[in-house]
């Protein structure tokens, strides 16, 4: 017999490295350096002028970078 796929079952899904904060699907960073990092990318890749900034997610353990 064929196992159904569950998708159902939240604790075998893989969680994407990303969340929703406000209406934005923002990146995740593991860790504040990671974002720093990634936010010092992001301005060379785009607008320098941008300033981009790490910060700590409101709803779980990791980081995220923000132009706000
Ligand atoms: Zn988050």
């Amino acid at each position: 017999m064929a196992n159904r796929k569950n998708h159902l079952s939240p604790q075998k899904v893989y969680k994407p490295k990303r969340c929703w904060v406000g209406d934005t699907h923002k990146i995740i960073y593991d860790t504040y350096e990671e974002a720093e990092l990634a936010a010092e990318v992001a301005a060379y890749d785009h607008d320098p002028t941008v300033k981009l900034k790490p910060y700590k997610c409101p709803y779980a353990d990791h980081y995220h970078i923000s132009s706000t």
